[in-house]
């Protein structure tokens, strides 16, 4: 191994937790690299949700998703740490000297003294539309939310019964000329607030239904849905699908790494140190007593873990980064 492929601290995910990571990272001094499965940086919100406006992260009243994203990465480049994009760690193992090794599925290894898991969920693969001719209208079926400028006018049918697809609906009434809301259990799993909210706004929301065909014809104008109750079928007018039936998330990594695991992550005390020493873990996938995924949590998450990572490295370390204004890169 080359001393120069030995980085400080690795940090498997480029969410907005391992980008806020990757920004203290460097704060302190630490030679840092990111690697993330996806193709671009930005975690969930590059991936469910870039067009929606955000209101609950401190001292910004309201920002876009994408903007967010876009605000993260040039906070994470401040100090130029390595992002390897596009490849999913696969292995996590320990050389006789204390060393990471980094396995990606494409076989490369990546060397490192420190480890900083912040893979939110896992890895995910969207669960396709399950229904009559979804092959032959798969143009106007989509998963991700990137562009509502592509729905302006169009009638939108949207399926599925927790957050995303609850933020979708109203994102895309931004722009479409309908919206209805397909969703087969009888009440919607996400926040309660926004659920009502939904019910009382100008989404038509068909509960106990599910689509069961797309039309025959090339052009999709018509869907089938279908009420589990009553088992009638109804034709819905529809231009465009989008469709949030939850996430394939594969998180078995982390049992194979030795990672001491609970139901939703990778379990941490205080200091965000996982059970193996010298790989912590923040943002979503860490799990403690009380914890909170929203991003706003995960930012302070992220800090505790490199602090605690700087004094593995570093016994005499400070315990915490001076404060930004105090740092020479911003005198
Ligand atoms: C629909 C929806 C709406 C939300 N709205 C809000 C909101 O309004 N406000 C709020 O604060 N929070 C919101 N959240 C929650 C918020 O998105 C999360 O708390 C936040 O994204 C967590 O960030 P993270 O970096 O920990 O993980 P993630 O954002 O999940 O990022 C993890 C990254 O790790 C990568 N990864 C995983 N495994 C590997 C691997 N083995 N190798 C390489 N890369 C890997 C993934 O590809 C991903 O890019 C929402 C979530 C959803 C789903």
């Amino acid at each position: 191994m080359q001393t120069s492929s030995l980085y400080d601290m690795t940090i498997i995910g480029a969410g907005p937790i391992g980008l806020y990571t990757a920004f203290y990272s460097g704060l302190r001094s630490m030679k840092t690299k990111v690697i993330d499965a996806e193709p671009g940086v930005g975690g969930k919100i590059r991936y469910f949700y870039p067009e929606k406006l955000i209101h609950d992260i401190g001292g910004i009243a309201e920002i876009s998703g994408a903007e967010l994203v876009q605000n993260f990465k040039r906070q994470a480049e401040t100090f130029q740490p390595k992002f390897v994009l596009g490849n999913r760690v696969v292995g996590l193992t320990n050389l006789h000297d204390g060393t990471f090794v980094l396995t990606t599925e494409n076989g490369e290894q990546h060397f490192s003294k420190t480890v900083v898991i912040a893979c939110g969920n896992g890895t995910y693969k969207v669960a396709p539309l399950e229904a009559d001719h979804a092959e032959k209208h798969k143009p106007a079926i989509h998963y991700h939310l990137s562009d509502i400028e592509k729905f302006r006018g169009k009638k939108v049918v949207v399926s599925g019964g927790g957050d995303a697809a609850i933020d979708a609906a109203f994102t895309l009434n931004q722009t479409a000329a309908q919206v209805d809301l397909i969703y087969r259990g009888e009440s919607f799993k996400g926040y309660e607030e926004r659920a009502k909210e939904l019910m009382d706004s100008e989404i038509t929301v068909h509960l106990h239904h599910e689509i069961t065909a797309l039309n025959e014809e090339n052009d999709l104008e018509k869907i089938t849905v279908c009420c589990k109750t009553s088992n009638q079928q109804k034709q819905l007018d529809c231009e465009a699908l989008f469709i949030s039936h939850g996430v394939e998330v594969d998180f078995s990594f982390a049992t194979n790494w030795g990672l001491q695991t609970e139901e939703w992550g990778i379990a941490v005390d205080e200091l965000m140190q996982t059970n193996i020493p010298g790989v912590y873990a923040c943002g979503d996938t860490a799990c403690y007593p009380r914890k909170i995924r929203i991003i706003a949590a995960g930012l302070h998450e992220a800090a505790i873990a490199v602090n605690s990572a700087k004094q593995h490295l570093e016994p005499g370390a400070a315990p915490e980064a001076m404060v930004s204004t105090h740092h020479e890169h911003f005198m």
